[in-house]
């Protein structure tokens, strides 16, 4: 039977019982009084009993009790296990993620609403510094690299910055953040010392090829073109075999200049003034057509006067490669149009051709180092695959994108977009 039926049973036979002796003595009255007052003494009892027990965490087994005291001493104990079993098994869950972000060689650290530091694990205080008592305090305050500090400022955290360790300066970090939760940020550091080496030996080698090659070149190209200008008549064999000769040293020279070009784009730093577009416009146009026999074919129009701040010399360079490229992979006899215009919060210089055009697939392709499509195709034009890849990187350091859009077998548009705050 439940136990509430059994204490009202208990209730009933009191009653029944008062009312008897009530009935036969004449007290019913008192009786009956006496009976509540006991009920409630005795309820405020077991309250306080209950109470003294749950104040003390209702910890350890529950003292006796009787009918629906006991029911209720009985599942607040089954309650209270449970969710003991709980708080255990958290605990176990929470010490082996201790245990595994400490082992991990990243540092990371969990940031609350104001960068306040909330958790740091192993790494963190290796490489970054920090130390337990640090809990609690603004990251800006103690890793104060100006780039760290607008990076943890600007909210943008799509990309990664590099910057020393501020426990040893020979330490480079790669350090992203990534928000989750409400407010919450976890801030990862990487230790990317030996890829930065590697990246810096990588470029130092191109870079020293690159120009060890160029003399042995140059002499070549000269004795060959000696040998070409000789008065006596040479053998057809011979004239074809330097011809051919000629032409690789040719190809060879084009890729050392634009691999010295791309070096040069990756380790020198920026320098900047004013560049006058529309001026430097003109003179590519004309250069382009001489040096692609292509006289009439390019359609200026300058729509802003526009000057923005830049390398002249690094513009120069990727603007008469988008052009060369749009004269190169087009009919002779198709128009080649170069526009300067402003959109909005850009400036843009478009150059769109009614050429071969290129498939979709291989638009995201054609930046990368080298790459030059179907190599038949590409083959019947010079070049070195690193034209692209040179553009990229100047616009890479004007703040730009280069936009390409294009359709097989009728053309395409190569746009350089400017952020409007480099206009001067
Ligand atoms: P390349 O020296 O081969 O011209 P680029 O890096 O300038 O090297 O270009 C890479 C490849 O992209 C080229 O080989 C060519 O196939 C393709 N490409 C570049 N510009 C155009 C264009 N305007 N129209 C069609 N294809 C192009």
């Amino acid at each position: 039977m439940a136990a509430w039926k059994k204490e009202l049973g208990w209730v009933l036979l009191l009653l029944l019982g008062v009312v008897v002796i009530g009935n036969l003595t004449g007290l019913f009255i008192p009786l009956l009084f006496l009976l509540i007052v006991g009920m409630l003494v005795w309820q405020i009892i077991q309250i306080n009993r209950f109470e003294r027990w749950i104040s003390n965490g209702g910890r350890g087994k529950y003292p006796k009790a009787k009918g629906i005291w006991e029911d209720i001493y009985y599942h607040v104990y089954q309650i209270k296990k449970s969710e003991k079993k709980r708080k255990k098994k958290l605990g176990k869950i929470i010490d082996q993620f201790r245990k595994s972000t400490d082992a991990l060689p990243d540092a990371a650290v969990v940031l609350g609403k104001e960068d306040e530091i909330e958790w740091a694990n192993t790494a963190a205080k290796n490489v970054l510094g920090l130390q337990s008592s640090d809990r609690g305090q603004r990251i800006p305050n103690l890793i104060r690299f100006p780039i760290f500090v607008r990076y943890l400022k600007s909210s943008n955290f799509n990309e990664t910055i590099i910057m020393p360790s501020p426990t040893n300066s020979h330490i480079t970090l790669a350090v992203r953040v990534v928000s989750y939760g409400a407010g919450l940020r976890l801030l990862l550091a990487q230790d990317v010392t030996q890829l930065r080496k590697m990246e810096q030996m990588r470029k130092d080698f191109v870079a020293n090829v690159s120009h060890e090659l160029r003399t042995p070149l140059t002499v070549l190209k000269g004795y060959l073109e000696t040998l070409q200008e000789l008065d006596e008549p040479l053998p057809p064999l011979l004239t074809h075999s330097f011809q051919q000769m000629h032409e690789q040293t040719e190809r060879m020279q084009y890729l050392v200049d634009d691999l010295l070009l791309l070096s040069n784009l990756e380790t020198q730093p920026k320098k900047t003034h004013c560049v006058d577009i529309p001026t430097l416009l003109g003179k590519i146009c004309k250069e382009s057509e001489n040096l692609h026999n292509s006289a009439g074919r390019i359609e200026l129009s300058l729509e802003t006067s526009a000057h923005i701040y830049g390398d002249e010399q690094e513009l120069r360079s990727a603007f008469s490669n988008l052009l060369g490229n749009a004269l190169k992979y087009s009919s002779k006899e198709s128009s080649v149009k170069v526009r300067w215009f402003q959109i909005k919060e850009s400036l843009v210089l478009d150059v769109v051709d009614k050429g071969e055009g290129i498939s979709e697939a291989e638009i995201p392709r054609i930046t990368e180092r080298f790459y030059r499509i179907d190599v038949r195709r590409s083959n019947k034009v010079a070049g070195t695959g690193l034209g692209l890849a040179i553009v990229k990187h100047v616009l890479l350091r004007h703040d730009a994108r280069l936009v390409i859009t294009s359709e097989l077998y009728k053309g395409s548009t190569f746009s350089c977009v400017f952020p409007l705050d480099r206009k001067c």
